[in-house]
């Protein structure tokens, strides 16, 4: 029951939309015509193999640039397509837009590049999601294992059971998983040894500091010893310098990426950087 406030004026807001800032309700707003206005784009980032210093895969990176509202960071605007449920239309877009590329690759003979994509939490808990990643993987003739999906931790908390057959299903398809930003979030041990999962990415925030933190180094060694253990592969993110590189190859973790190698690039300048590496390499 309402209280009359003092300037006895209308209240106009409703409590959900006073909860949501003002700039939340514009990009939600925005978001609505996004799509037909053709104002994403994916940028790839290159994930580099540390044994053989080749380039094994890209990770799809979404990219929204509004004519009036400049570029929009993804991780300002992923949070409110997911509250307002737009992520589902996007992310389809997204795996749709990063298979089509794949395929692309393929035919161009850009090596056996695979191309990793991220799915939010409550795209993976669409129950039709791995039929629908199976059919635009069909529809293009690409092989199931060139793709990978990053899942967050979050995924598993409220339901492990059902998150795990979700697992099991897309497993099922051929298609592989990553755990993104691993060590962040709240995913439990003993649920990790029950996923189906191919590969941890260590997040960025153990790798940042590696260089004169010692408990940092003693956690990502941690990962990845137990990721061996797992049979998981490790892949460290926000790789930025040749000291960070060196450590990790030390001790064994697989992959690399991070502005060292480069920043998310796109399509056509990601060839390039293929291209020329592979050369000099
Ligand atoms: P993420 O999946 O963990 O992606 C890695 C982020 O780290 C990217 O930020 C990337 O540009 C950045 N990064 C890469 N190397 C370095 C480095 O050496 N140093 C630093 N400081 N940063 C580095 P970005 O592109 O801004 O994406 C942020 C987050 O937004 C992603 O984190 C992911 O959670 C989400 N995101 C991006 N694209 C999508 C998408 O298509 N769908 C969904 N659901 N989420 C997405
Ligand atoms: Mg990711
Ligand atoms: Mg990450
Ligand atoms: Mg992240």
């Amino acid at each position: 029951h309402a209280k009359l406030d003092g300037r006895n004026t209308y209240r106009f807001f409703t409590p959900e939309m006073r909860a949501k800032s003002l700039r939340a309700l514009q990009l939600e707003n925005a978001l609505r015509r996004a799509l037909e206005r053709k104002q994403f784009q994916l940028h790839y980032q290159p994930q580099v193999c540390l044994r053989t210093g080749s380039i094994r895969s890209a990770e799809a990176l979404l990219r929204w640039h509004h004519p009036e509202l400049g570029s929009i960071s993804p991780a300002e605007f992923i949070p409110v397509a997911e509250d307002s449920g737009q992520i589902l239309q996007i992310g389809e877009w997204v795996l749709k837009t990063a298979v089509e590329q794949l395929k692309q690759w393929n035919q161009q003979g850009l090596g056996n590049i695979k191309v990793a994509v991220n799915l939010s939490a409550i795209q993976f808990h669409q129950p039709q999601l791995p039929e629908m990643v199976s059919r635009i993987l069909t529809e293009s003739g690409i092989s199931p294992d060139l793709l990978e999906l990053e899942l967050t931790e979050g995924v598993a908390v409220q339901d492990p059971r059902t998150a795990t057959a979700t697992m099991d299903r897309l497993n099922s398809h051929g298609i592989r998983l990553s755990m993104d930003d691993f060590g962040t979030g709240y995913s439990s041990l003993s649920q990790l040894k029950r996923f189906q999962i191919y590969k941890l990415k260590i997040d960025q925030s153990f790798i940042r500091d590696i260089d004169h933190d010692s408990n940092d180094r003693a956690i990502v060694s941690a990962i990845i010893r137990m990721a061996q253990a797992l049979g998981m592969q490790t892949t460290a993110e926000g790789v930025e310098t040749q000291a960070q590189l060196e450590f990790l190859q030390q001790q064994g973790c697989d992959e690399a990426q991070g502005y060292h190698f480069s920043r998310p690039l796109q399509a056509g300048d990601f060839e390039h950087f293929f291209r020329s590496y592979a050369q000099s390499h």
